[in-house]
């Protein structure tokens, strides 16, 4: 019998609930919040963040996804905004500020819309429709092209460079065109194009134009002894998971040595079995050895004198690309090491790169490896380096797997506003003014470039309208020098398809789901402290 003012407990001691319009209003709110962070970044003349770890380290840069990476955001909504970017990265690679300063924006019109009381089922059924309608207007105005035209391959590299801070812009879109046009292959009449089979390394030291690609690959280690070779031609290359010393035991053993002779014949035994290791190495004609695991002093002595090059402790991950990349296979026990599980490489060299040493593994057997060394003065620098070269790969890649561009420089955002709104205005009823939003929030992209560079954002979303009014003006973009409104594609400003067709997509989905919420229910957080009593 249940008695009266008892209360009913459902939920657990301590969590918090928010409910209907409050819970919209705070998600609302953490959306834009996030998306306020990255919008001074956006675009060539967008600002870099400075951010600090809870231990204190720097990281300098300019990339969306890194920042929200390093920012550790908590709020639950936002955390939505966070996975969007991070989506967005691992899709297409670009275009991560994009789609969050996008979901913001539609979150800022949503609330507007609100507030006039449309229902938020409406506003999302409205932007749903907005973005088909977006993504067959781009489908329509995207343009292939000439994949064997590397100069323009390098043009894309560079648009989607543009924002980050660094020199040298030009050496890394030709090495990015370079090293995917090495990677990519045609399977039937589709082309594969995986920048995962690019390996990155990066090494202060030197500028950034010092950076270097590599037809093989470049283990971060140095040859294991002194007196082994630097340097093998023909390389026959054992990849080993083994160790080639002696493991010691999980238990702890005792060996009571009673004479000169059983403690001779005890080193004796350890010695012949370094002996055999060496001796299976080289029977199966092995000349290069890279083991993931240690190799015993002893062992390396041995293989120095046969004239074979080892390096120890090498990678996991690098121990599976040298194994692409040679055609050898990683074996697990060293007496199972059979010649055919040998890799090839021209050749394997050791090179002292500034203090470190790094072998290289050049000339594989399989071509379609490559590695890229990344070099600049300061290790901060190296790092947003190697994120801008990320960028870059990802876009060429882009490009030779969905042949399709579009004009950037808010030029297609533009376009694509302009035929929204004329789609809505045939939609009508209250789905009309969300695809109106819609557009707008399209809009912004221009407009925030714009602000970005110091200008006036009415001015030039007025006169950008006005340009996509004329025929052929789709591809009327803002000109951050002067504030001009210019032909994009003329300029050279061109990013993949899929950058944008990915970003609306996802932009779209991130900011319907977070309008959808109408109820935020939230477990107590577990407390460590020591209770009292
Ligand atoms: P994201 O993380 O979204 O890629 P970026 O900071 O790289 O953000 O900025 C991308 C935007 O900058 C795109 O809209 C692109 O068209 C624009 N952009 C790139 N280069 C230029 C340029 N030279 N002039 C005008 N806009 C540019
Ligand atoms: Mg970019």
């Amino acid at each position: 019998m249940a008695t009266a003012g008892q209360p009913v407990l459902i939920l657990k001691e301590g969590s918090t609930r928010s409910r209907g319009s409050d819970a919209r209003v705070n998600n609302i709110m953490a959306g834009k919040i996030v998306a306020e962070v990255l919008r001074t970044t956006l675009g060539p003349r967008g600002m870099d963040k400075m951010l600090v770890s809870s231990l204190g380290d720097i990281t300098i840069t300019n990339d969306g996804a890194t920042i929200l990476k390093e920012a550790d955001i908590q709020h639950p909504t936002a955390k939505i905004l966070v996975e969007v970017a991070k989506t967005q990265d691992r899709e297409v690679g670009d275009g991560t500020k994009t789609v969050v300063v996008l979901a913001g924006e539609l979150l800022k019109k949503a609330e507007d819309l609100l507030d006039q009381g449309i229902h938020a089922t409406i506003v999302c059924s409205g932007y749903l429709k907005a973005r088909e309608e977006a993504s067959r207007v781009l489908q329509e105005l995207a343009v292939r092209v000439d994949l064997e035209d590397l100069k323009l391959l390098k043009k894309i590299a560079m648009t989607s460079m543009s924002s980050k801070s660094v020199t040298a812009k030009d050496r890394f879109a030709e090495i990015a065109v370079e090293a995917v046009k090495q990677t990519s292959e045609k399977r039937g009449d589709r082309m594969l194009a995986d920048i995962d089979q690019v390996q990155v390394t990066k090494k202060a030291g030197k500028g950034l134009f010092e950076t270097q690609i590599i037809r093989g690959v470049v283990i971060d280690k140095e040859v294991a002894h002194a007196g082994m070779p630097k340097r093998i031609d023909s390389a026959r290359i054992a990849l080993l998971v083994s160790p080639l010393e002696i493991e010691k035991t999980e238990i702890s053993a005792e060996i009571r040595v009673k004479s000169p002779d059983m403690m001779k014949a005890f080193l004796g035994e350890e010695e012949a079995m370094f002996k055999r290791m060496v001796d299976t190495v080289k029977k199966a004609g092995v000349n290069v050895v890279f083991c993931q695991k240690g190799i015993d002093d002893v062992v390396q002595f041995l293989l120095a004198r046969e004239g074979i090059l080892a390096v120890k402790q090498v990678k996991e991950s690098d121990m599976e690309k040298l194994s692409r990349a040679t055609g050898g296979s990683v074996v697990t026990v060293l007496d199972d090491l059979k010649p055919e599980d040998l890799g090839w490489a021209e050749f394997v060299e050791e090179r002292r790169i500034e203090e470190s040493k790094m072998v290289f593994v050049e000339g594989c057997k399989n071509p379609k490896s490559v590695a890229i060394l990344v070099r600049g003065g300061l290790e901060r620098m190296v790092d947003e380096a190697d994120r801008a070269l990320h960028d870059a790969l990802s876009v060429v890649a882009d490009v030779v797997r969905e042949n399709r561009i579009v004009a950037g420089g808010g030029a297609v955002e533009a376009e694509v506003a302009r035929r929204l709104k004329s789609y809505g205005a045939k939609t009508g009823g209250r789905e009309q003014l969300a695809i109106e939003a819609y557009a707008e929030a399209l809009e912004r992209i221009p407009t925030i470039l714009a602000e970005n560079a110091g200008l006036d954002p009415i001015d030039i979303l007025v006169s950008l309208r006005a340009a996509h009014e004329k025929p052929s003006g789709q591809w009327m973009g803002v000109n951050l020098a002067d504030g001009k409104i210019v032909d994009m594609m003329g300029r050279d400003v061109i990013e993949p398809l899929s950058v944008k067709e990915q970003a609306l997509r996802a932009g779209t989905e991130a900011a319907c789901m977070i309008l959808r919420i109408d109820d935020v229910i939230a477990a107590a957080k577990p407390s460590f402290g020591v209770p009292k009593g």
